[in-house]
């Protein structure tokens, strides 16, 4: 009886986790300019955005800018396919530009003297979930590293040097899955 009833316990964490996950968070690849794996990003859902756990080596010791760009595509060695700074609100560069800032702009990140970042930032009013904030719509979004820290406020991209670093934040596959009609006669009825 009680083995019975842990069993059941055990489904149902289970069940609720499996159904969960896919949605609400997503671990990306980072690639340097050569396409070797230099880290990875763990993004998940959080009332106020989008928590990025970053974790890195390789870089120069120092500050760097870090962005989410508009397009999931992380081709070297320039990384110019993550096209510009994800900004469907339509603002000026900048975390301290009153004009700005766009929603792709994060504050920058320190290299330790090994080269190793270690950090967990936020993207505020982004979502992984669906709507015109979200970063898995529209084929997804990126995340660049950059050469040179922000300055917070020159156009368009904060005088931040190369892209060095890229990964790409895409919908899982589960959900693209999910959003193709299950039963095709339900459309007919329509
Ligand atoms: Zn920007």
């Amino acid at each position: 009886m009680r083995l019975t009833m842990i069993i059941m316990v055990v489904v149902l964490l289970t069940g609720c986790h499996w159904i969960d996950k896919p949605k609400s968070a997503k671990t990306v690849d980072m690639y340097n300019t050569t396409g070797d794996m230099v880290g990875t990003a763990k993004l998940s859902e959080d009332p106020d955005g989008v928590v990025i756990e970053l974790k890195l080596e390789g870089l120069t010791p120092g500050f760097h800018g870090v962005h989410i760009h508009e397009i999931a595509k992380c081709e070297g060695p320039d990384f110019k396919s993550a096209g510009n700074h994800f900004n469907p609100k339509d603002k000026q560069h900048g975390l301290m530009n009153p004009d700005g800032s766009h929603l792709g702009d994060l504050p920058n990140i320190e290299a330790d003297k090994n080269g190793k970042i270690d950090k967990e930032i936020t993207a505020n009013d982004v979502t992984l979930l669906k709507g015109t904030t979200s970063l898995i719509e529209k084929g997804g979004t990126s995340l660049v590293v950059t050469s040179e820290a922000d300055d917070g406020m020159s156009q368009i991209s904060g005088n931040s040097g190369e892209r060095i670093i890229c990964g790409e934040i895409k919908a899982n596959e589960k959900d693209v899955d999910r959003e193709k009609p299950s039963d095709p006669t339900e459309i007919e009825k329509k």
